[in-house]
């Protein structure tokens, strides 16, 4: 286990401003009692390298990185890319080992992180999905799972359910990027089910899917009027996924509750892929409930 005392963590991004990381990584800190903190820092793509460097020299203890900074740290020589994060195109926390504090993080290629002596990224998002959807008793293996959007999380989503077993369809607005990344997939699984696509035609693909995942940017905050189907195209056999999480309702999960379907937020996704990346940085077991209600209470439920 990590022994960490007085480490700071933090999330860089930018916009970063909205960011509920802080008040969920406090909430489990203070919870197990660590003197730990962790804060919001704006970073910009090219700001990047320096603002890890700095975090390691001052002696971080981790750190989270959201848009637009999750594919442009692969492109770092002081990080190493775990191979899921490789595959996946992205790197959602990063880890600071160091001498003192023994890392005995398992990689996925059962290498210990200390033994290669540098910045560790990692991708959590995908796990943080995958959680979210055996929490509600979602099946994976075998299922026909629609994806809408190809971008950062979307990579994260496809590689996990695909590796998964799913029946994986990627479907969006720029239709060359879905066919790249089922492209990337396929090369790098060559038995998985995958396959991409535009967005014409959705309303078929739905209706023969059993679990529809926006990964799109589209009924966020502030636009909250925007959804990628409405709800005559929803039907009562499908699960529908939106990892959008602010607002908690989104226009398209009202859309699943009116056609009879089963909405599950992103909310879920955002606890998870956090408890993830908590469990990195400190070998300990995060408290998931407390952090999921200061989350939903940060969203006003
Ligand atoms: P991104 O890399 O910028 O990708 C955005 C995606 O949205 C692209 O596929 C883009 O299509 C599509 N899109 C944007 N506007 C659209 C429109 N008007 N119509 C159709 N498609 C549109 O963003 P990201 O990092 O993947 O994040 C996507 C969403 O997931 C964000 O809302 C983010 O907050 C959320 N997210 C949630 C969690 C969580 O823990 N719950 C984690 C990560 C991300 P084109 O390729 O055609 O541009």
């Amino acid at each position: 286990m990590v022994k960490y005392m007085e480490k700071v963590f933090g999330v860089f991004g930018d916009p970063i401003a909205h960011s509920l990381s802080p008040l969920m990584h406090n909430a489990a800190f203070s919870a197990l009692a660590l003197a730990c903190s962790y804060h919001a820092f704006k970073v910009s793509p090219d700001r990047l390298e320096k603002a890890v460097l700095g975090a390691e020299a001052m002696g971080f203890g981790g750190l989270n990185l959201t848009v637009p900074l999750k594919e442009k740290a692969l492109e770092l020589s002081c990080i190493e890319p775990d191979p899921l994060a490789k595959k996946i195109g992205a790197i959602n926390t990063l880890v600071f080992p160091n001498a003192e504090e023994k890392c005995q993080i398992d990689r996925e290629d059962g290498g210990k992180c200390l033994e290669h002596g540098k910045i560790l990224g990692f991708n959590t998002d995908g796990l943080g999905a995958k959680r979210a959807l055996l929490d509600s008793a979602v099946e994976i293996e075998g299922s026909k799972i629609l994806i809408v959007g190809a971008g950062g999380a979307a990579r994260a989503l496809s590689f996990q359910f695909v590796e998964a077993g799913a029946d994986v369809i990627i479907a969006n607005r720029t239709e060359k990027r879905a066919l790249e990344l089922a492209r990337e997939l396929k090369a790098s699984l060559p038995e998985s089910q995958v396959r991409g696509t535009g967005l014409f035609g959705l309303d078929k693909l739905v209706r023969e899917a059993d679990v529809l995942i926006n990964a799109t940017t589209l009924g966020m905050h502030p636009k909250t009027d925007a959804s990628i189907l409405e709800a005559e195209a929803l039907h009562p056999e499908l699960t529908v996924f939106d990892i959008v999480y602010n607002p908690l309702q989104t226009k398209l999960l009202k859309a699943a509750k009116e056609a009879g379907a089963k909405p599950i937020s992103g909310v879920l996704m955002l606890v998870y892929q956090g408890a993830e990346a908590f469990r990195l940085w400190t070998g300990l077991e995060p408290p998931v409930e407390l952090m999921k209600k200061r989350v939903l209470e940060a969203l006003g439920t």
